[in-house]
């Protein structure tokens, strides 16, 4: 009996072990957000930023992109990260939306 439940315990502590560790990249699991999503289309959101509708989102400047924004919760050299505007669903580095903030 003891030694099953030292053996429960020993393989538990094993499991916790492997998620603490694989929970580095927690996010990488996280949908990414669509563009056709309606409050990606509401924001103008687009993966590619060089894609925005420029005629539609006149504060769109080159040069800006997610990986530069303050919201974006990655490294700029993350190529998808979340983003609280969307629920924390995963935006590309290179994407851009009219929710843009340029990070400190
Ligand atoms: Fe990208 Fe910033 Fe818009 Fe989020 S708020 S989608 S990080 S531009």
């Amino acid at each position: 009996m003891k030694t099953s439940r030292r053996t429960f315990l020993i393989t538990s502590v094993g499991v916790a072990s492997t998620f603490a560790l694989g929970s580095k990249a927690a996010f990488a699991d996280a949908p990414k957000v669509p563009e056709s999503d309606p409050t990606a289309q509401a924001l103008g959101y687009k993966e590619d930023a060089s894609k925005v509708d420029k005629a539609k989102f006149a504060k769109y400047a080159a040069g800006q992109d997610c990986g530069n924004c303050q919201f974006y919760q990655g490294k700029p050299t993350d190529a998808f990260a979340p983003c609280p505007m969307f629920s924390s669903k995963l935006v590309a580095s290179k994407g851009w939306c009219s929710a843009y903030v340029k990070k400190a």
